[in-house]
């Protein structure tokens, strides 16, 4: 099988997380979750390190902060750090699932020459979950993941009072983008930057399924196995 990129876009909160987790472990897939290797790169990066793309230098530590804060970094630092890991797998005959990228026009206009090359239009995926803005609220303000693994903890009437992670007994924690202004501020920045990319996909002739996406775990997961069994069919 030519390997296919999925890439799963939706409000914070809309579940790309757990559901891209899911598919992944179905079809037996990579995932590459952006904010976990941007996080993997910046707390291996020393103090003062700078990585060089196109002649500008880029300060680590201040990407980190943007990250932190809930800003998006930088593009050409994002494109770097996800492009390598896609070209990887690509080379090794893997597909991929991957989760938190693109987030801009910008980013994908940056990374669209790299993906059509490696696995060409008909083989990108685009699952869309829509969520209503105050499902993305109380989702975000109510998550939780565990120290040692990041396992996310769904807000449920069974987990709400765990205090350690069923999988591993490390302390459940809430995450600082989850602080309800740094949510506010992630909504802001996907219904201005990451939402016109639904239109970015459909001008490239790239489909895009769009997924409802307030139903249950499995619910939704039943639509998106639906709708790529079929893309994959065609
Ligand atoms: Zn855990």
């Amino acid at each position: 099988m030519q390997p296919y990129l999925i890439l799963f876009l939706g409000a914070p909160g809309a579940g790309k997380g757990t559901q891209s987790s899911l598919l992944a472990e179905k079809l037996q897939f990579p995932r590459i979750e952006t904010s976990k290797l941007l996080e993997e790169r910046f707390k291996k990066a020393q103090p003062g390190e700078q990585i060089e793309i196109d002649g500008t230098k880029y300060l680590l530590e201040e990407q980190k902060e943007r990250w932190r804060t809930g800003l998006l970094v930088e593009v050409p630092v994002v494109v770097r750090v996800v492009g390598e890991h896609l070209q990887k797998l690509y080379r090794e005959g893997e597909s991929v699932v991957l989760d938190g990228f693109p987030r801009t026009n910008e980013q994908m206009k940056r990374l669209l020459p790299t993906v059509l090359e490696a696995f060409g239009k008909k083989r990108i995926l685009v699952l869309y979950i829509d969520i209503e803005e105050e499902t993305a609220v109380f989702r975000n303000s109510h998550r939780r993941i565990c120290e040692l693994m990041r396992h996310p903890i769904l807000y449920l009437p069974e987990t709400k009072g765990l205090s350690l992670c069923p999988f591993d007994g490390s302390k459940l924690a809430t995450r600082e983008l989850d602080e309800p202004e740094v949510i506010k501020k992630r909504l802001r920045v996907f219904h201005e930057e990451t939402l016109p990319l639904l239109d970015y996909f459909k001008d490239q002739g790239i489909a895009v399924y769009t997924i409802g996406g307030e139903g249950s775990v499995a619910d939704v997961f039943e639509s998106i196995t639906e709708a790529i069994t079929q893309a994959m069919q065609t």
